[in-house]
């Protein structure tokens, strides 16, 4: 892969028509970056591991709303998740940003596509959506941690 990153380099530096073989295949390369990255985002989503994203980050809840829990290590490659102390510290940051992002999609479709709320109740329907989805948060926000800092 760090072949096709350079010929990517040597080809942006060039022009498109001197050689148009290298060109189409720096094309070629960055959809399967774009595609890579979408994979990534996918892996992401469904809170899958890291490092091989086949197995689970963590365990499947009994009820709906019951505390998740997260694996020692991933099934399939043996990534460790759990870390040294004080490793998941910056998690509240990104579950913060995430839950504000939520929020205000929840706001702005409660005034804008609903019609005839209060603002109180626009602000009930806010904080309902962020409290519904902060588990989600939870464990999406461990999983992005774990792809920002995966050493
Ligand atoms: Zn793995």
């Amino acid at each position: 892969m760090a072949f096709l990153k350079q010929l990517n380099l040597i080809c942006a530096g060039t022009r498109f028509d001197c050689c148009p073989v290298i060109c189409n295949f720096a094309v070629t390369i960055r959809i399967m970056e774009g595609v890579s990255r979408i994979n990534k985002i996918t892996q992401i989503a469904s809170l899958k591991c890291p490092n091989c994203g086949k197995a689970k980050v963590f365990y499947k809840r009994k009820y709906p709303f019951s505390k998740p829990l997260m694996r020692e290590s991933c099934e399939s490659c043996g990534y460790k998740f759990h870390r040294e102390h004080g490793y998941y510290q910056g998690v509240a940051w990104v579950s913060y940003g995430l839950a504000l992002v939520e929020g205000v999609i929840a706001f702005l479709l409660a005034r804008y596509l609903v019609f005839g709320l209060t603002p109180i109740t626009q602000l009930l329907i806010t904080v309902g959506v962020m409290m519904f989805l902060a588990m989600w948060n939870f464990r999406l926000a461990r999983v992005i941690w774990l792809n920002i800092f995966p050493d």
